[in-house]
């Protein structure tokens, strides 16, 4: 079966052709997205408001306008992102590549520095799983590796869900789209643990309770608590699997395990098709804003030069065929020389390629980044998207509607 994905190009001529304004907000009327919103219904935005030193996540207009458009059809626009992984740096003292994100105060003082506020957006921004990242659902989903998947908790206070995404790449997924937007950030903190790490999570309840100080503090849900014999107790109830206990822990007495890449981008996916399982598809919109595609995602401080030039926004409903169809774009560009790609010894910078196959990855096995100056090839990437269509989420193949907006017809 083939869905269909619009593509809006990235080249303009006036502001009539406008990506923020005019494009992003067509791109959602041509998957029905006008048609479905009734009157007064909340309809959030889900982005990245990019990592503390990112600077290729997507632009605040592109959200604004779609802001404006949600409103301009009588609905009420929210603009959410998730809690990231781990403690908050005013507790771990701890600045990372990953820093800023870890709860809704401190990812919002983020947001604002990179132009996303309730001013700018004309709408309320919030993390959709709380203030913490402990506000999570356990919903039942049989995926390839998990059985439940920890969906984020205010998901269900909307209507609608505008999917709205920077495509780009990502040294373990090979690439983050609709997809990784689905299952990292439509979970809770503690689901994207466990997208990362699996679902293992054992203490060490012989530990002295001096060993769990830290964990014992920053608990927000009061599941840890010293038992009568001075042993550590964790209700099981109570406990929101945020794993921030985990992550002040210095005294290896918390067990969360570790994943492969290719188990990591599976629980990812299963992570995805829980999240649209839990809310149903016929309410999520999928936007990919093809531009600046760098090979890191939002979620570091890193921002490399794009590898190839801006390609466009691409909207379906189909979050499998939208991502294929950016990965097949992107494929069908030149490489920047500039880039990454340009230090790549022996690969033709004169035509198209897999560029993914190329991209910088994680390498699990050595715990380290391969930058892969050798060039050599990997086809990691395709994990994503096998998996994706494996597990019933959407379809590789597409039919490409290219949208011409200054006749305002198809061709
Ligand atoms: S026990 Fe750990 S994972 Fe569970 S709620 Fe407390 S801090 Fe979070």
């Amino acid at each position: 079966m083939k869905s269909e994905v619009y593509y809006f190009t990235a080249r303009t001529f006036s502001h009539e052709e406008s990506l923020s304004k005019v494009k992003g907000p067509l791109a959602l009327e041509k998957i029905g997205f006008n048609s479905k919103v009734n009157n007064g219904d909340k309809v959030v935005i889900k982005t990245h408001f990019g990592a503390l030193e990112n600077v290729r996540y997507l632009r605040p207009s592109y959200i604004r306008f779609l802001c404006d458009h949600v409103k301009a059809i009588g609905a009420v626009p929210y603009v959410a992102e998730s809690c990231g992984w781990g403690a908050p740096e005013e507790v771990t003292g701890i600045h990372t590549e990953y820093s800023g994100r870890a709860a809704e105060d401190e990812y919002l003082e983020t947001a604002k520095i990179h132009g996303f506020t309730k001013e700018t957006m004309g709408a309320e921004l919030l993390m959709l799983d709380g203030s913490v990242g402990a506000n999570s659902i356990r919903h039942s989903f049989k995926g390839k590796r998990f059985n439940e998947v920890l969906v984020a908790g205010r998901l269900k206070e909307f209507d609608h869900m505008v999917v709205a995404t920077h495509f780009k790449g990502h040294i373990g997924a090979g690439f983050g789209g609709a997809i990784k937007n689905l299952g990292i950030g439509c979970v809770s903190k503690g689901g994207k643990v466990q997208a990362h790490l699996g679902k293992k999570f054992e203490f060490n309840f012989d530990a002295p309770i001096s060993d769990y100080e830290a964990c014992l503090k920053i608990c927000p849900t009061g599941a840890l608590k010293e038992g009568s014999d001075g042993k550590l107790i964790r209700d099981e109830e109570k406990c929101k699997y945020c794993y921030m206990c985990k992550s002040v822990c210095k005294n290896n007495v918390i067990d969360t395990g570790s994943s492969t890449q290719e188990e990591f981008v599976v629980q990812m996916v299963d992570n995805a098709a829980g999240v649209v399982d839990y809310y149903g598809s016929d309410k999520i919109y999928f936007l990919n804003y093809v531009i600046d595609v760098t090979w890191q995602c939002d979620c570091t401080g890193g921002s490399d030069v794009p590898f190839v030039s801006d390609i466009g926004i691409l909207s379906s409903k189909d979050p499998v065929a939208v991502d294929q169809c950016a990965v097949d774009l992107i494929h069908l560009s030149y490489m920047n020389p500039h880039s990454i790609l340009g230090n790549i010894e022996n690969i033709s910078k004169e035509k198209p390629k897999e560029w993914f196959s190329f991209t910088p990855r994680f390498d699990s096995k050595k715990d380290k980044l391969d930058l892969n100056p050798s060039g050599k090839e990997s086809k990691h990437w395709e994990i994503q998207l096998k998996a994706a269509e494996d597990i019933g989420l959407g379809f590789r193949d597409y039919n490409l509607i290219e949208v011409n907006i200054e006749s305002k017809k198809e061709s």
